[in-house]
């Protein structure tokens, strides 16, 4: 039987991030208050909720971010 090794690897890279939890570092900077993170070890991409809980980034999500880090920026560049 023939395995696919890149899914092998992504298997066991999810199962270090299931016993250890995942290692997320910060990749975008949408306002003051919300980051989109994406995990060192799979890849995974999170992000925070109203209530600053990490939350999967879904592409919808990252939509919103997008919008959100623009009016963001706008707001911030007439303040200043
Ligand atoms: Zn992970």
């Amino acid at each position: 039987m023939k395995t696919s090794q890149t899914n092998q690897q992504t298997q066991s890279k999810n199962f270090i991030c299931t016993i250890i939890g995942h290692r997320y570092q910060e990749t975008r900077k949408v306002t003051n208050h919300f980051s989109e993170y994406s995990c060192k070890c799979c890849g995974k991409q999170m992000t925070e909720d109203t209530r600053g809980r990490l939350i999967q980034l879904t592409p919808e999500l990252k939509e919103i971010n997008a919008t959100l880090s623009l009016l963001f920026q706008r707001r911030h560049l007439v303040n200043s």
